[in-house]
């Protein structure tokens, strides 16, 4: 009998292993998971792997998880991950783009396949998604070709960094505006190789998060400078700016740039990300957006508004000046960006 491989399932909150409380609301339970995967025979044998199960205490609500949760999560994956062939984070839906963007910056030599999961309805429940989300998960997580932090839900196998919440009803609560997903998990798993990343060699470590205050903003209508200003006030470090299409901002309002202005020559690094689900910044495209270019306002491209987050939270936290940051924001260093279009679509 060959043996079955092993990977890490490890359990940080989230509706898939959730219980109705006494006032009916689902709330994480502490052990619920272990009695659940005992009633899933399929989980014991092949050609599921063999599961080691770790569990957070406490579980989280999604919705509760702070940066320093995302550096538990890549210390524990450090620690673990030499000794699996992958590994599967069970983890709310509602912050899980942000968990996995961040840990696509902070886990650094990684040579195997981190895949985040949850559900939209607890297993406890017969029309539970989370069944197959998280068997399909634990088998992709032994697929050697897979080298990055990726997140699995219905059928679809997205990179983490690009990954965007755009359901809280329907069972395909993710998408990936900016990228095909990376595999179709049908009646067979039809994978895209040539989007995969070629895995940096091990061993995997794990970059610190320093507590440096980021923010992140959507610009409306009517937006003042007086509003910036008390956004970006010190200890602020990092904007992530969400603007207007291919990345503009009113251009009428004098003191709006010129608060942006201000921040960023006292080294506030301002990122800038568009509310469009879709396509990229361009800010010399429109009169609006060189406003903001002016200002000293960096291009996220086609960063998803989580990715342009985290990896600023994580190039703040090293010891790199505002502008090093900035040039830093602009690279793909993960696969989160896409190459600049080299012009424009109309002239
Ligand atoms: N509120 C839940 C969470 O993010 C939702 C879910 O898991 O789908 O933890």
């Amino acid at each position: 009998m060959t043996e079955r491989p092993r990977v890490l399932l490890l359990h940080t909150g989230g509706t898939l292993a959730m219980r109705r409380g006494p006032d009916g609301s689902y709330a994480p339970a502490a052990g619920a998971l272990a009695a659940e995967l005992e009633a899933l025979p399929e989980l014991r044998r092949a050609p599921l792997p063999e599961v080691e199960l770790l569990e957070f205490e406490p579980l989280l609500d999604s919705s509760d998880m702070r940066p320093e949760d995302w550096q538990r999560v890549a210390e524990a994956l450090v620690e673990r991950l030499p000794g699996v062939a992958g590994a599967v984070v069970l983890h709310g839906t509602d912050t899980m783009a942000y968990t996995a963007a961040a840990l696509s910056f902070l886990l650094e030599g990684l040579d195997r396949p981190v895949i985040l999961t949850g559900s939209q309805i607890p297993l406890v429940e017969v029309r539970s998604d989370g069944r197959e989300n998280l068997i399909t998960a634990l088998l992709l997580a032994c697929e050697p070709r897979l080298r990055e932090v990726a997140l699995y839900m219905n059928g679809r196998l997205l990179r983490g960094n690009r990954s965007t919440k755009v359901s809280s009803f329907g069972f395909d609560a993710f998408d990936s505006p900016n990228l095909p997903a990376l595999a179709e998990v049908g009646v067979e798993v039809v994978w895209r190789d040539e989007l995969l990343l070629p895995g940096v060699p091990g061993p995997v470590r794990a970059a610190r998060l320093r507590h440096v205050s980021v923010v992140a903003l959507r610009l409306f209508p009517g937006i003042t400078g007086a509003t910036l200003r008390q956004v970006l006030r010190d200890p602020v470090r990092g904007l992530v700016l969400e603007t207007y299409g291919s990345g503009n901002a009113p251009s009428r309002d004098a003191d709006l740039l010129a608060a942006l202005a201000e921040a960023s020559a006292r080294g506030v690094v301002i990122v800038n990300v568009t509310q469009c689900l879709r396509g990229t910044v361009r800010m010399d495209a429109y009169a609006a957006g060189r406003g903001l270019l002016e200002a000293g306002v960096v291009s996220g491209g086609d960063m998803t508004a989580e990715a342009a987050l985290t990896k600023l939270s994580v190039l703040l936290s090293q010891d790199l000046d505002p502008a090093a940051v900035g040039a830093r924001m602009a690279v793909d260093l993960a696969g989160e960006r896409s190459a600049e279009p080299s012009a424009l679509v109309s002239t």
